[in-house]
């Protein structure tokens, strides 16, 4: 049995917070620039002019968030954004290869619990981790399979948090 304090102290939980923060950091600039069509003018002319994309971003995130951000994750944060700006409005129809592919770069395993996905490749969920609405299909590395109950209760980022402090026990 953990204390939350303890769990909250976890090398692993505290890199997916970091990146639960960082996440909605780039939701909250999203619901932003829907609302206000001047801010997304600016951010995208400042996206197309730039020969420095972390630092690009780095601005960006201090002007609206007041937040500094590391080369890292601004690194992160603009391929995000950009993965928006990008987006195109269909679906991508993901094929049983690409489906099998992943499933084999996971071990059967599902991404989040752990879980074994079993043999049957069509029950098996394929699931954007940064969330289609956000990003669509336009970054390489935002899928993964899931086990059905994860996907179910994968409604907020801090789900997969939830899940992960489950595992540790
Ligand atoms: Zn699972």
């Amino acid at each position: 049995m953990f204390t939350l304090e303890e769990l909250a102290s976890d090398e692993t939980i505290k890199k997916e917070y970091k990146k639960s923060l960082l996440l909605n950091i780039f939701k909250k600039l999203v619901v932003m620039m829907k609302r206000d069509d001047t801010m997304k003018l600016k951010v995208r002319k400042l996206f197309l002019q730039t020969t420095d994309a972390e630092m690009t971003t780095k601005i960006i995130v201090s002007k609206y968030f007041n937040f500094d951000l590391s080369k890292e994750d601004a690194h992160t944060m603009f391929q995000w954004i950009n993965a928006h700006f990008n987006k195109q409005p269909k679906r991508k129809i993901i094929s049983l290869d690409f489906k099998e592919k992943l499933y084999r770069l996971q071990n059967g395993k599902c991404a989040v619990c752990g879980e074994d996905l079993g043999e049957d490749l069509s029950k098996i969920q394929v699931d954007h981790i940064i969330p289609w609405v956000l990003v669509g299909d336009e970054l390489e590395n935002n899928y993964q399979c899931l086990c059905q109950t994860c996907n179910e209760c994968k409604s907020a980022h801090t789900d997969y948090i939830f899940k992960k402090l489950i595992n540790l026990n």
